[in-house]
């Protein structure tokens, strides 16, 4: 009998059986301290031409790991080089358990900040320690995040074609798959506005390919977005991606034109560069507003959300700086009525799909996620990856964020060389001026 059970038994207090004593001082103990061992930067193709960047974080727990996504299509070789050369040298060796910190360090540590290669690392690092904690925890992370506020994530899908007439028949097949949100962008990538190939005034020697044009784009969008109403009717939430090609005069003037058609919001009208026209859109129609896609710094969202002139937040996950950077913007936008759209598109990948799931589904500024459908080759690399089932997207329930790395698969599957260093693309003009994406 030790000192404390004595004292206790002269007193007459109860005596609690040595397991449970030892299981009760466990609790008030908290975990046991771990060290981060190793970080290993995974790379695959997905079993297609994706350009994955993957980050796993390896403990002193034998078997505990956690990973995350540094996705980034186009700077691929800059994100793998940050993670390899700067992250994983400086983070071998702390304490996986301080999440917040190693984010706000990793996040100084660079002096400059908020560049979307840093944010890619930073994502990673954080959805790899998120993705531990949770593991150690024994629950998925929205768990952690405070627990389920809605009982699955409603995504949007994708409609399209060559016309509205295919459009339309694409906004419908969406419908009876179950989905009550559809984007519809149609004629091209970027919903319309291009002369084709070839056609029109064109400069001598000049540029022939595909050219856009505002006015086009804005007498095409609402004609054919009048045309999917009549048929799809306007119980279906519709939704339309300008890809920041309107200039400030003119986006004003798209979503006028656009206000008839109820739409559940029109995403990036605008440009980064030309944000304060927004608060004219507001002043002339309700159209809602989704901005954000490109952006990489969260003040870039705090004026617009806090002049309550956009009405979601609409980025991706693994471009802020992951889950820690998604949850605090998540509950910036509850404070001033905004809502998140996180977006995903379709160079992205299963583990920044989870990220995304886990602030959607405990978040109560949810408002949409962008559906991304994944090959069963990349299910099999991906062990884990959620699933899209009549519009709504489930993860798989397991502790940490639920998905796991098949390292030998994906080593089979290699990003390979990148032509021309890889690149969004450059969309052009008439006069074969760039045109902003
Ligand atoms: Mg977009």
């Amino acid at each position: 009998m030790n000192r404390r059970t004595l004292l206790q038994t002269l007193a007459g207090i109860p005596v609690m059986p040595a397991a449970a004593q030892q299981q009760a001082d466990r609790a008030t103990r908290g975990l046991p301290p771990l060290t981060i061992k190793d970080v290993k930067v995974i790379t695959t193709n997905g079993g297609r031409r994706y350009r994955w960047v993957f980050l796993k974080i390896v403990t002193s727990e034998p078997g505990l790991y956690g990973v995350g996504t540094a996705n980034n299509s186009y700077q691929t070789h800059a994100v793998i080089a940050a993670l390899e050369k700067h992250l994983a040298p400086w983070l071998i060796g702390k304490d996986p358990d301080r999440i917040e910190d190693l984010w706000q360090a990793a996040h100084y540590k660079t002096y400059w900040r908020n560049g979307p290669v840093n944010n890619n690392v930073l994502a990673a690092m954080d959805m790899a320690l998120w993705d531990i904690k949770g593991k150690r925890a024994g629950m998925p992370v929205y768990e952690l995040l405070g627990g389920k506020a809605r009982d699955a994530v409603p995504c949007y899908d994708h409609a399209g074609g060559k016309d509205k007439e295919q459009a339309a028949e694409s906004v419908q097949k969406s419908l009876a798959t179950g989905y009550r949100h559809v984007r519809v962008q149609y004629g091209a990538y970027g919903g319309g506005g291009f002369i084709p190939a070839g056609q029109g005034s064109r400069p001598e020697n000049g540029y022939s390919g595909p050219a856009f044009d505002e006015d086009a784009y804005l007498d095409y969008v609402p004609k054919a977005f009048d045309y999917v109403r009549s048929k799809v009717g306007f119980e279906p939430k519709l939704l339309h991606d300008v890809h920041s090609h309107l200039s400030g005069i003119n986006a004003i003037e798209f979503c006028r034109r656009m206000q008839p058609y109820q739409m559940y919001f029109i995403e990036d009208v605008l440009a980064p560069e030309q944000i304060h026209w927004y608060k004219q859109i507001r002043h002339i129609c309700s159209v809602p507003q989704a901005v954000g896609e490109v952006f990489s710094h969260p003040y870039e969202f705090y004026p617009l959300i806090q002049d309550r002139v956009i009405d979601f937040a609409r980025c991706r996950v693994a471009a802020i700086g992951g889950i820690t950077a998604a949850k605090k913007l998540a509950h910036f936008c509850e404070y001033y009525g905004a809502k998140t759209a996180f977006q995903e598109g379709g160079e992205n990948d299963p583990v920044n799909q989870l990220a995304a799931y886990h602030v959607d589904i405990s978040s109560t500024a949810f408002g949409i996620q962008e559906e991304n459908g994944f090959p069963e080759s990349a299910r099999e690399i991906l062990p884990g990856t959620a699933e899209i089932r009549k519009g709504y997207l489930y993860g798989s329930g397991k502790p940490g964020l639920g998905i796991d790395i098949n390292e030998a698969l994906a080593a089979k599957n290699p990003i390979g060389n990148i032509a021309n260093g890889g690149g969004y693309g450059t969309d052009r003009a008439m006069d074969g001026s760039v045109v902003r994406p």
